[in-house]
């Protein structure tokens, strides 16, 4: 019956076996040069070139929504790509960084207390020449 089959599918032979595609995917065990894909979900022979993943993972998106959405989340997981988990990431990131600035050093007092130690000197009027600047616009 259909659930012993499933039994027999074998995973795709070869050295660069890496794609998490293949967790939906497999050959028929008596398949042996594996020409033929098969959908492990419904058990479907997919018609395509064994060495594209590309059909496959449109197979999976097309067909399978609830597997495509376990596929797309372990696909960001190893390759990287933009996720609105990582966007949240990136948020706090910067959050903390401009926190832990203001925290550490305001920028304000240090220039006074610059100014105070060195009363005269290039810095200074460099300083004021900003400042003067930044009133102006
Ligand atoms: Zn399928």
């Amino acid at each position: 019956m259909a659930a012993a089959q499933t039994e027999e599918l074998v995973t795709r032979k070869g050295t660069h076996v890496t794609s998490i595609i293949w967790k939906w995917f497999g050959f028929d065990k008596a398949d042996v040069e594996q020409t033929t894909v098969v959908c492990k979900v419904f058990r479907n022979a997919i018609k395509t070139k064994s060495s594209s993943t590309t059909n496959l993972f449109q197979h999976l998106r097309q067909k399978h929504p609830t597997e495509w959405e376990q596929c797309s989340q372990l696909r960001e997981c190893s390759v990287g790509s933009t996720s609105k988990d990582k966007h949240d990431h990136a948020g706090k990131r910067q959050q903390t960084l401009a926190a832990s600035f203001s925290k550490a050093v305001p920028y304000d007092k240090c220039s006074a207390r610059w100014k105070q130690k060195n009363e005269s000197g290039v810095s200074i009027l460099k300083v004021s020449a900003v400042q003067t600047t930044n009133a102006a616009k």
